[in-house]
Formats: C-alpha cells, sequence, structure tokens
C-alpha cells in the first residue's frame, strides 16, 4: 500500500502543548474564585478522561443547582479555550513554546514530496487553526489537505472518528494513512482507523502504554531521524 495521506495530532505532537490545557484549567479555577489547581500529575491522570469528565468535577467544586450543568459546562469550555489559545499565542510570541525536533522538517518534506498533510486534532476547530497559524505560518496552513478538530466529530480519541474523516474527506483508504501522534488515547483512534501509527510521547504521555505503535521514538530526531522515506516503507 502507498502513503497517500500523513495525518498529525496537534497538541503534543506538533507543539508540546497539552500541558497549556492544565495551565488554561487553572487560570480558569481562579477566575472562578476556585482554590483548587492541578499539578502535572493531577492533570495527567485526568488526560486519558474525555474533557467533560473533567468539567464535571469543576461543576462540582462549583456546588451550582445541577441543571445548570450543560450551560455551565459550555460557558467553562469556551473560556478554557480562549485561555489555551491566549497562553499558547504568548507564548509561541515570545519564542518560549518551541516546535517539537524535527516536525517542520518531516511536515514540510512530506508536503514538498506531493503527498497530502491533514490535522486531527481534539480541540474545537477555531483553536487548532489559530494555533497552527501562530506556530507553522499562513502558508503551511493553506497548503494542508483538511482540518479535523473536535467539534467536527461526535466521539473523541480513543474513538477513530477523526481519522477516518480525515481519511475520507482526503478521499483516501485508511490502510493508506499515517498518523503522528504522542499519547496513548491518540495512537488507539489510529489504530482502531486502521490507519500506521508514529508515535513520539509529549511529556505529559511518557508513562502511557505504546503498545501497537509502528514506531515509538523520543521525536522525529531521535534516536534516529524519521524521514518520509521512513513513513513510506512503514505503510508499504
Ligand atoms: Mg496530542
Amino acid at each position: 500500500m502507498p502513503l497517500e495521506l500523513v495525518v498529525s495530532d496537534l497538541d503534543g505532537t506538533i507543539l508540546e502543548t497539552e500541558d497549556y490545557h492544565r495551565r488554561a484549567y487553572n487560570v480558569l479555577f481562579g477566575e472562578l474564585g476556585l482554590a483548587q489547581r492541578w499539578s502535572k500529575e493531577d492533570y495527567s491522570k485526568r488526560l486519558a478522561t474525555m474533557g467533560g469528565e473533567k468539567f464535571r468535577e469543576v461543576f462540582r467544586w462549583l456546588d451550582r443547582p445541577a441543571d445548570e450543568f450543560e450551560e455551565t459546562q459550555k460557558e467553562l469550555y469556551a473560556r478554557k479555550t480562549k485561555l489555551y489559545v491566549s497562553l499558547i499565542g504568548a507564548d509561541l510570541n515570545q519564542q518560549k513554546l518551541p516546535m517539537r525536533p524535527g516536525v517542520k522538517r518531516l511536515l514540510g518534506d512530506v508536503l514538498s514530496e506531493g503527498i497530502p498533510l491533514a490535522i486531527g486534532s481534539a480541540c474545537v476547530k477555531w483553536a487548532a487553526l489559530e494555533v497552527l497559524h501562530a506556530a507553522m505560518g499562513e502558508e503551511f496552513v493553506s497548503s494542508l489537505a483538511t482540518v479535523c478538530a473536535g467539534d467536527d466529530v461526535n466521539r473523541k480519541k480513543p474513538h477513530p472518528d477523526i481519522y477516518l474523516l480525515a481519511a475520507e474527506q482526503c478521499g483516501e483508504a485508511p490502510a493508506n494513512c499515517l498518523v503522528l501522534e504522542d499519547t496513548a488515547h491518540g495512537l488507539q483512534a489510529a489504530l482502531k482507523a486502521g490507519m500506521t501509527c508514529v508515535v513520539t510521547p509529549s511529556e505529559l504521555a511518557l508513562g502511557d502504554d505504546f503498545t501497537g505503535a509502528h514506531i515509538l521514538a523520543e521525536s522525529l530526531e531521535v534516536p534516529a531521524r524519521i524521514e518520509v522515506e521512513t513513513l513510506k516503507a512503514l505503510v508499504d
């Protein structure tokens, strides 16, 4: 099978951004007058759960009437996402948030070889696009085959929906697609979609179980440089 489509996750795979979700929650807790803060360890335990579970926990702390849950969740999610994007934007501007090693090179090479490149992010679309623009620039974003985000699918990772949607939108069979991921739930989504998956764990996912990964490496540069040819050989 030839490699016909590369789909990259965003958070943790392109940028070490997973921790910005935690930081955004903590700023949000401060804004809400809550004393709770999530340490990296606290957050890491919650990373495997879906966003809704985290908001359910925060909702319990707020002690609001049960029938206000949905409205509160919407409001908190919107605010948390705004905080998340602005924290990332500020750090990218101040060059405090570097790209993960090898990402710019490999994704650039994928595009130069004429292989379509898509993004599959659990993030809401406007936020994913804003982070992609800030990190990779206008030209990169306009060269993407598609950007599939959390609000495009009903079921988030570890369900395969987002990767299947990316393949469908690009008209490719899942067996011809290769996914770049950083977490176990992302890997599960790719494998359940029937795709090849290269995992470079982000800092919050280092303890995850990556059984089934076609390549598991510290980064796209270490221990060995992962090239387009490497990806092609995995799918072949
Ligand atoms: Mg990720």
